[in-house]
């Protein structure tokens, strides 16, 4: 390792929590980032397709120039009367279907999905929380107890399903849905909400049928519940299929909350919900997020905005989805260490025989310049989420080194 390298993990050692954690067996010593690349201090170059924040690449120049004028300008909070938060507002909102009326700005999609659990049990008057086995919702206390993936207990009043990594149909998941109500009310515990990222991503990405998912929504909303759609990995045009996981399924969710890629980098994230849940829930509480929906942050997300329109971002992720699905089919069908493809546009998951498989391919991809991770029950699951500019030259590069690695683990096992 570079001795600045070992340096640099010693200092890091020294004043980092322990409880934060390096990717990859050598891990990546970042200097600088630009499209759909990192380069370490060797000046070594890795295609970073794992990263589902820089969507439209990592230091998009027309992102930064944004988040510059605007630094230079004014950078202030929602307690002042100023325009960027309300022109955020309108263009997320003209990307959404009607009864989604209402925006809270926050910094993270950990802040979004904290606040919509709220609403959704101040709303109903109800605790009952449903969410996948493998799910990650975020870091707050509450949160942690609904991201079975942390390997922590589920929260109080918070049922798990067990997600099927074979495709299921809506009856069979509204009967997945169904059974964790019936086991809620037989602990004396009513809905408040189903929560699911759309593309569950980190159950394994499990992207079809597409319209599954309605199944469950309304069996949720029977009962009484909300369906909340947590789009801080699918949103913002990474299925190819419009701006949000959940228009695949054909499903309008009570609240939708985003993050990770709406800053392309810069924090910025949001909750969107019906009018009359904004509204009622005004009337009981008021809330104010100090950096939430700050001039500079808003100002990143309205160029990322502009940057997936005008680089046609959204159809160059389901062009190169295609391409990736493509050349990634006839490598699965050959390995025997791989099992299925699943995926839309660009949030592909890859299945392996088993999570000791699956990191040796991720490090032997991290080997050969190219970075993913691992995801689902086991972390058997590969996740390739490349910025959603990847070109086609990059697109053969991946599956090239994809190739390559898969070659490699299958050597060294046999
Ligand atoms: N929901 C999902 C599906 C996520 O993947 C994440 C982050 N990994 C979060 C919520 C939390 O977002 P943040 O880290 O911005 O708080």
């Amino acid at each position: 390792m570079n001795p600045e390298t070992t340096e640099l993990l010693a200092r890091r050692e020294r004043v980092l929590s322990p409880s934060y954690r390096l990717f990859y067996e050598q891990p990546i010593h970042a200097v600088r980032a630009q499209g759909c690349w990192i380069e370490d201090a060797d000046g070594q170059r890795y295609l970073d397709a794992y990263n589902n924040v820089p969507v439209a690449g990592h230091c998009h120049p027309r992102i930064l120039a944004a988040m510059a004028q605007q630094g230079g300008v004014l950078n202030t909070h929602t307690r002042y009367l100023t325009e960027l938060p309300v022109l955020l507002a309108e263009r997320l909102l003209a990307t959404l279907p009607e009864p989604l009326g209402k925006v809270v700005l926050t910094n993270s999609g950990s802040e979004a999905n904290d606040l919509a659990i709220r609403i959704s049990r101040l709303m109903t008057g109800q605790r009952g929380v449903i969410v996948t086995d493998c799910a990650y919702h975020g870091t707050s206390d509450l949160l942690q107890g609904m991201s079975p993936v942390t390997g922590l207990p589920l929260g109080p009043d918070v049922y798990a399903i067990q997600m099927p990594l074979v495709p299921v149909g809506p009856e069979q998941f509204a009967a997945l849905v169904s059974g964790a109500i019936e086991r809620m009310e037989a602990d004396g515990v009513m809905p408040a909400a189903l929560i699911v990222d759309t593309i569950f991503g980190s159950d394994g990405v499990i992207a079809d049928p597409a319209g599954f998912l309605a199944g469950g929504v309304q069996a949720i909303r029977k009962a009484g519940g909300l369906f909340i759609a947590d789009e801080v990995q699918p949103g913002f045009g990474r299925t190819g299929a419009g701006m949000w996981g959940f228009t695949r399924h054909g499903v309008v969710p009570d609240m939708v909350t985003t993050g990770k890629p709406m800053g392309n980098g810069q924090p910025v994230a949001a909750l969107i919900m019906r009018d009359t849940l904004a509204t009622e829930f005004s009337k009981i509480q008021r809330y104010f997020n100090t950096f939430g929906g700050s001039s500079v942050s808003c100002a990143a997300a309205l160029a990322t905005l502009d940057v997936i329109d005008d680089e046609g971002l959204i159809d160059n992720a389901a062009r190169m989805g295609k391409r990736l699905m493509a050349g990634l089919s006839p490598l699965i069908a050959a390995s025997p260490l791989l099992t299925d493809l699943r995926g839309a546009g660009l949030f592909i998951g890859v299945q392996t025989v088993s999570g000791e498989i699956a990191a040796a391919i991720v490090n032997a991809l991290r080997r050969g310049g190219v970075l993913i991770g691992a995801a689902g029950r086991g972390n058997a699951a590969l996740k390739i989420r490349p910025p959603l500019a990847i070109s086609e030259s990059e697109t053969g590069q991946l599956l090239e080194a994809f190739a390559r690695a898969v070659n490699e683990v299958q050597r060294s096992n046999k």
